[in-house]
C-alpha cells in the first residue's frame, strides 16, 4: 500500500529512527523537544523516502523555516533515506482566557492583543498596524480592530474608506493587504472630532465585539483608546484580551501613566507582555550606523523595569512612517527593508513567542481543572 508505514521494508527506517533523529530539535519557547511537544504527525516511510508533518502552535512561528531545514537535514542524514518531505502546519492553541459568559464574544478569534499607551501621539496606532501586518506576513490570519473611538485612525493609515456592510446583524469587515479591518472611522462622514457619551461608548465596543464577523482568525490586534479612560476601561473588561502591549517614548516619562496602564490590565487579569519604546532614535541615510537618541535614550526600558514587564524593543524615527501613513501606505508596506519595519517584524515575533508560550500555560490549566472535575 502506497503512503503507508514500511518500516519492514529490508533497508528502510523505522518511525522510530525519524523520530529520533528529530528529537534533539528543541522549541526555543518551550525548551523542549518538538517529538515530546507532540509537534511531529503523520510520519509516512515509502522506501527511501519519509514524510511528516511538523505541527506548530501559531502559522507565524518564527523558527519555523529553521525547524523545516534542521528537520529535513537530520532525516535526509538518516541511512536509507533518500529524500524527507516536510510539511509545516499549524493549531494555534488559543491563548484568550474564556469564561463560560465570554464564548459569545470574538468566537473564532485564537489570540487578542491590545495596543495601549499612556497617551496619544507616541505611535500606538502605528506600532498596532504594523504589529498586524508583520502577523500577517509570517502567514498568520490576523484582524485589526480599531477601538480608538475617539481618533480612529485606520481609515487613514490603510487609505481604506469604505462603509462596511451589514446582514442579518452582522457587520463585515473591509479588508487591507490581507488583514480584516474595523474601525468606528468607517461609520464617520466627516473628520470632526467624535463626541460621545459614557453609554454610547459602552454600546459601540459591545457592538464591535459582539457583532462583527470575523470569521476564523489566528490573531486580532485591538487598538485601544490611549490612556485609562471610559472607553479603554469598557474595552479591557468585555474583551477577552491575550496580553497587552504598551507603546511609549523615550521622553514620555511619566511612570504613573503607564502604572495605571499596568493597573487597568492587572485588574482584569490579561498579561501585559511589555513595553516597546517608539521614535527611539534617528540614523540618517548618509550615517548608516549612527543611532542618534533625540529624546534621551533608555526610556522606554525603564518604564518597563519599574513595572516590572519586559522590555520589548526600540523602534527608530523613520520620516517613511509619516509619508507612507498619509497614503495609507503603513511602514511594513511602505519601506519593508527600513530599519523601523524590521523592528515591528521583531516585536511581532517575541509576542508571538509570548502568546505561544501563555496558549500553553492556559491549555494545562484548562486540563488542569478537566482533572479536577473528574476526581
Ligand atoms: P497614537 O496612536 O499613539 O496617537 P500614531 O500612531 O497616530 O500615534 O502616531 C502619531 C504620529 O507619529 C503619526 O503622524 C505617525 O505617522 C508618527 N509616527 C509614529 N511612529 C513613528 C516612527 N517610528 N517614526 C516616525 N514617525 C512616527
Amino acid at each position: 500500500m502506497a503512503g503507508t508505514a514500511t518500516s519492514g521494508t529490508p533497508g528502510a527506517v523505522s518511525e522510530g529512527q525519524v523520530l529520533d533523529a528529530l528529537r534533539p530539535i528543541i522549541d526555543p519557547d518551550f525548551n523542549k523537544s518538538i517529538v515530546e511537544l507532540g509537534f511531529v504527525k503523520n510520519v509516512a516511510i515509502d522506501g527511501g523516502r519519509v514524510a511528516f508533518d511538523i505541527e506548530l502552535t501559531t502559522p507565524a512561528c518564527p523558527v519555523k523555516a529553521e525547524f523545516e531545514r534542521a528537520a529535513r537535514e537530520r532525516v535526509e542524514a538518516l541511512e536509507g533515506v533518500t529524500e524527507a518531505a516536510v510539511n509545516m502546519t499549524s493549531q494555534t492553541r488559543p491563548s484568550i482566557p474564556r469564561s463560560e459568559s465570554a464564548e459569545a464574544v470574538l468566537p473564532g478569534v485564537r489570540h487578542t492583543i491590545a495596543v495601549a499607551s499612556g497617551k496619544g501621539g507616541v505611535g500606538k496606532s502605528t506600532t498596532a498596524i504594523n504589529l498586524a501586518l508583520a502577523l500577517r506576513a509570517s502567514g498568520a490570519k490576523v484582524g485589526l480592530l480599531d477601538a480608538d473611538v475617539y481618533g480612529p485612525s485606520v481609515p487613514l493609515l490603510t487609505g481604506v474608506h469604505e462603509r462596511p456592510t451589514a446582514q442579518n446583524r452582522r457587520i463585515y469587515p473591509l479588508e487591507a493587504y490581507g488583514i480584516e479591518l474595523m474601525s468606528m472611522g468607517f461609520f464617520l462622514t466627516d473628520e470632526s472630532p467624535v463626541i460621545w457619551r459614557g453609554p454610547m461608548v459602552h454600546g459601540l465596543i459591545k457592538q464591535f465585539l459582539t457583532d462583527v464577523e470575523w470569521g476564523e482568525l489566528d490573531y486580532l490586534v485591538i487598538d485601544l483608546p490611549p490612556g485609562t479612560g471610559d472607553a479603554a476601561l469598557t474595552l479591557t473588561q468585555m474583551a477577552p484580551l491575550s496580553g497587552a502591549v504598551i507603546v511609549t517614548t523615550s521622553n514620555e516619562l511619566s511612570v504613573v501613566d503607564a502604572r495605571k496602564g499596568l493597573r487597568m490590565f492587572e485588574k482584569v487579569e490579561v498579561p501585559v507582555l511589555g513595553v516597546v519604546e517608539n521614535m527611539s532614535y534617528f540614523t540618517p541615510p548618509e550615517l548608516p550606523d549612527k543611532k542618534y537618541y533625540l529624546f534621551g535614550q533608555g526610556g522606554g526600558k525603564r518604564i518597563a523595569d519599574e513595572l516590572g514587564v519586559d522590555f520589548l524593543g526600540e523602534v527608530p524615527i523613520d520620516p517613511r512612517v509619516v509619508e507612507g501613513g498619509d497614503k495609507g501606505r503603513p511602514i511594513l508596506i511602505h519601506a519593508p527593508d527600513s530599519d523601523a519595519a524590521q523592528a515591528f517584524r521583531d516585536l511581532s515575533a517575541t509576542v508571538v513567542r509570548k502568546l505561544a508560550v501563555l496558549a500553553a500555560k492556559t491549555s494545562m490549566v484548562a486540563d488542569a481543572n478537566i482533572t479536577w472535575v473528574k476526581s
